[in-house]
């Protein structure tokens, strides 16, 4: 089932999501939940998307990035943004730590706002404690592109988007980005930003 995701202005994008209990990460709704989720995330395309952004607030984020993902991209910016396909997995009641100093900036968008895109700087190294689908508990260390995908969802679980953290002067629509900035070096681009 193709779930609807909720747009920037939706309150339930800026609460604070709520942590889910073992015995309710183990109903067969959760389970379908999921299910749903994967679904919504590839129809999108997306690579990952979290409990908000189709209207509960709940401590949940599906994440995937497929080898699909990156076939329209060249090798240079796969290397820059250090991008590898991440199979799908589930992050639940998430506690994130940034493990570098260094802040890394690339274009990034949100399927809550569609159509835009900006810079924002991420920790190019993360570790995640959370629960798999199963209740389970597991450590995720996380870098490159990964890294920034997991600090977008669990931005989401918090009430945060990358609105928030982008620099503001590089906010740009798909259509801009294409043709300003699409395939350009981020040191080029940084450099050509006022
Ligand atoms: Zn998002």
């Amino acid at each position: 089932m193709i779930l609807k995701i909720r747009a920037v202005g939706e309150p339930v994008l800026r609460a604070r999501a709520k942590p889910m209990q073992s015995e309710e990460i183990l109903l067969p709704s959760t389970r379908e939940l999921i299910a749903a989720m994967r679904e919504t995330l590839r129809d999108a395309p997306g690579v990952g998307l979290a409990a908000p952004q189709i209207g509960l607030p709940l401590q949940l984020a599906v994440v995937e990035d497929r080898e699909e993902n990156m076939k329209d991209l060249t090798r240079e910016v796969l290397t820059e943004r250090e991008r590898k396909p991440v199979p799908f997995h589930v992050i639940i009641n998430p506690v994130l730590t940034l493990e570098s100093v260094a802040e890394v900036e690339f274009f990034e968008g949100c399927l809550s706002l569609p159509g835009l895109m900006a810079l924002v700087p991420r920790a190019r190294k993360v570790k995640v404690e959370c629960l798999d689908e199963h209740g389970q508990p597991k450590v995720i260390r996380g870098s490159g592109w990964y890294a920034r995908i997991l600090q977008h969802e669990i931005d989401h679980l918090l009430g945060t988007l990358y609105v928030d953290r982008m620099r503001s002067v590089s906010l740009c629509t798909l259509e801009n980005f294409s043709r300003h900035w699409k395939g350009k070096p981020i040191s080029e681009v940084k450099r050509l930003l006022p």
